[in-house]
C-alpha cells in the first residue's frame, strides 16, 4: 500500500529526513514513535506529498507519487488524514463536515453522502450529534467527527498525526477506541503517536525514528517491550 525508499527531505540547509525506508502492507497498522523534531510529521506529510521530498521514491496505492507527472489529488482522494488539530469547518454542522468532500470530490448525491456520513458517525458513536456545530462538541468528539469525515471518503489508507495529543486526558480513550476498532476492521494505518500502550497493543509494527532516520523497526511488542537499540531504550525510558 505504501512503499518509501531512500526518502530525504531538507528545509533549507537542514536535512530533517535522512534516508527513510518504510513499507506498509494492506491491513497493517504501523505506529511511528520518536522524540519531538525527529521528523515523524514530515514523513507522514511526505507520504501524500503535503511536503515535497528532496529525494527518494514513494509509492502510494500502486502509484509512484514522486513521479513529477503524477495526479496527486486523485491518489489523495483515497488517503484519509487526521491531524492533531481537527480542522473541522466551524460554521458547518457535523453532518455537513462529513458530506462536503464526498459531494465535491466524489460527486455523490446529497442523499448518498448523508447515508455514508451517518453510517460513519454511527461508527464513531456520534450519529445523534449530526446536526450539532463543532463548537458544541468536546475535543474528543470533534476528533471523532474528523475521523468519520475521513472514513466517509472510503479511504484505502488512514494517516494519523498525534490525533490525541491536543485532547484532555479523559477524552483520549474514546478516540483511541475508535482507532482500535478501525484497526480491527482491517484498515491500513500509519499512526504517529505518543501513546505507547496503544502502539504496543494495536500496532502490528512500530517504527522508532530519531534525528531523521529509522533507528529501529519491528513487531510492536518487540520494539517497545525489548528494544535492541540504545537510542530506542533511552527514549522509551523517558516516555514510559
Ligand atoms: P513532534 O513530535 O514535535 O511533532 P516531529 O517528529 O513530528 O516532532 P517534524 O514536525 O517532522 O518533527 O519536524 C522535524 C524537523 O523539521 C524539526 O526540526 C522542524 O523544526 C523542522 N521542520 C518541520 N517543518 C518545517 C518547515 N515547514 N520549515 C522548516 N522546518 C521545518
Ligand atoms: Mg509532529
Amino acid at each position: 500500500v505504501v512503499s518509501v525508499t531512500g526518502l530525504r527531505k531538507s528545509f533549507g540547509e537542514r536535512e530533517v529526513l535522512r534516508g527513510i525506508d518504510l513499507d506498509v502492507a494492506a491491513g497493517e497498522v504501523v505506529c511511528v514513535i520518536g522524540p519531538s523534531g525527529s521528523g515523524k510529521s514530515t514523513l507522514l506529510r511526505c507520504v501524500n506529498l503535503l511536503e515535497q521530498p528532496t529525494s527518494g521514491r514513494i509509492d502510494l496505492l500502486g502509484v509512484e507519487v514522486t513521479d513529477p507527472d503524477v495526479d496527486i489529488d486523485r491518489v489523495r482522494t483515497h488517503v484519509g488524514m487526521v491531524f492533531q488539530q481537527f480542522n473541522l469547518f466551524a460554521h458547518r454542522t457535523v453532518l455537513d463536515n462529513c458530506t462536503i468532500a464526498q459531494r465535491g470530490v466524489l460527486r455523490r448525491s446529497r442523499a448518498e453522502a448523508e447515508r455514508v456520513a451517518l453510517a460513519n458517525l454511527e461508527r464513531v458513536g456520534l450519529a445523534d450529534r449530526a446536526q450539532a456545530m463543532p463548537a458544541q462538541l468536546s475535543g474528543g468528539q470533534q476528533q471523532r467527527v474528523a475521523i468519520a469525515r475521513a472514513l466517509s471518503m472510503d479511504p484505502m489508507l488512514m494517516l494519523f498525526d498525534e490525533p490525541t495529543s491536543a485532547l484532555d486526558p479523559e477524552l483520549v480513550g474514546d478516540v483511541l477506541g475508535v482507532m482500535r476498532d478501525l484497526a480491527d476492521a482491517g484498515m491500513t494505518m500509519i499512526v504517529v503517536t505518543h501513546e505507547m500502550a496503544f502502539a504496543r497493543e494495536v500496532g502490528d509494527r512500530v517504527v522508532f525514528m530519531d534525528d531523521g532516520v529509522v533507528v529501529e523497526s519491528g513487531p510492536a511488542d518487540r520494539v517497545i517491550g525489548a528494544p535492541t537499540e540504545e537510542r530506542t531504550r533511552a527514549f522509551l525510558q523517558r516516555v514510559l
